[in-house]
């Protein structure tokens, strides 16, 4: 009998819709091809659930969501939203669904793919074979520490506090989560603080040193983060996964991402330690080409193959999609983001259709 997976859909906002069709289909012909059986339901957030109910994470979308296997997101957003107050906007029916979910992990892989490498601003050289993961700590740390907020101080000066803190707990859950994806890749595992500053980083490091000896087979690293940087873009191939804060994480899945050049390629994932887990790519609703069949639904669709591997443990059929997205760059197709000269120029539809046929042949 075929495995069964509930999968939850939301499209969102902009070209959100376009590229989550895109990779329905492919997650349909993948599920005949690997006798996956998925069941999916459609839910509205961001601007799409503000118009239809007036929140942009309706409790019936959160609720659903809970009750899936996997949620697979395309993006939310648009300027037709931006006046809102900071509750009603779209971005926070991101941030409540994250909270619902409790997803305290993101992982956000950076990988070259070597038909594209032009599109880096850095040296071939320097990129190619370039393949990151950087697993980030996202519901703990100075975005959330307390006491927060613009004091006044007995002069009468302002004054504005964030707090970094972790708890023992929240570092071990997520240095586990690194280490099992490390031991997934390349079984080696960097982790990124500031130890040499701040006391948070110090406890950091020896609870991510304290989990290393139930890895045995995994190499681990620290580095600081101004040297994390620094050494991303000038050595980027040393570094196979890496862990850190949520401060540091932000800013260095980033740059890590960028080594790529494309944002149209690039996708993520966000866990929890049960339930299911959120699967997006990491570019907006980009509502300046919303609607007219130009989008680059190669993120979304491996936000899909993410999905597979991450969230339901059907490895073979995550390679399988992550093998077509390959073989469609090598047949030279390209959306205008990524297109380059002597390339085929296909619409967002073309280039799922473009996948199909080589999941098929
Ligand atoms: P964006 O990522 O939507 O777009 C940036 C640029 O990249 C645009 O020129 C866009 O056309 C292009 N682009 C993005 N994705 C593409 C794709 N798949 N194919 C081809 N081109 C693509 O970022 P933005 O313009 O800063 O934000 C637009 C809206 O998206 C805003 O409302 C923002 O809040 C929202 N946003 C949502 C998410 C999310 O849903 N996780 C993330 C970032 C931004």
């Amino acid at each position: 009998m075929s495995e069964q997976y509930k999968i939850t859909l939301l499209p969102g906002d902009g070209i959100g819709p376009e590229i989550m069709a895109v990779a329905v289909k492919v997650l349909e012909v993948i599920g005949a091809k690997f006798d996956l059986s998925f069941g999916f339901t459609s839910a509205p957030i961001g601007g799409a659930a503000i118009d239809a109910t007036g929140t942009p994470l309706p409790e019936e979308t959160l609720n659903i969501c809970q009750h899936s296997d996997a949620v697979l997101l395309a993006a939310i957003g648009g300027y037709k939203w931006d006046g809102l107050p900071r509750a009603q906007r779209p971005e926070t029916g991101l941030l409540s669904l994250r909270a619902g979910l409790d997803l305290f992990a993101n992982l956000r892989p950076a990988t070259i793919f070597p038909q594209l490498i032009d599109s880096s601003s850095l040296k071939p050289e320097v990129v190619r074979g370039v393949d990151i993961m950087v697993v980030r700590e996202l519901t703990g740390g100075i975005y959330f520490g307390q006491p927060k907020g613009i004091f006044e101080t007995e002069t009468g000066e302002k004054r504005g506090v964030n707090t970094m803190a972790y708890r023992e707990s929240e570092i071990d859950r997520i240095a586990q989560v690194a280490f099992d994806i490390a031991r997934k890749r390349g079984k080696k595992l960097c982790s990124v603080d500031k130890a040499n500053v701040l006391d948070v980083s110090q406890l950091w490091r020896d609870r991510v040193s304290r989990m290393a000896a139930h890895y045995p087979d995994v190499e681990l690293s620290h580095l600081y983060v101004d040297n994390a940087a620094m050494q991303l873009v000038r050595a980027p191939k040393q570094f196979d996964t890496i862990v850190t804060g949520n401060l540091f994480g932000d800013i260095l899945s980033d740059e890590a991402a960028m080594l790529t050049g494309s944002i149209g390629m690039l996708p993520s994932a966000s866990l929890g330690s049960h339930g299911p887990g959120v699967f997006e790519p990491v570019h907006g609703s980009a509502p300046d080409i919303a609607g007219q069949d130009q989008a680059n639904p190669l993120a979304q669709v491996l936000s899909a193959a993410m999905m597979l591997k991450y969230g339901l443990n059907q490895m073979a059929a995550a390679q399988a999609i992550e093998k077509s997205v390959l073989e469609v760059l090598d047949r030279g197709y390209r959306t205008g983001d990524i297109m380059s000269p002597g390339m085929t120029r296909v619409g967002c539809t073309e280039m799922g259709e473009a996948l199909v046929k080589v999941l098929k042949s």
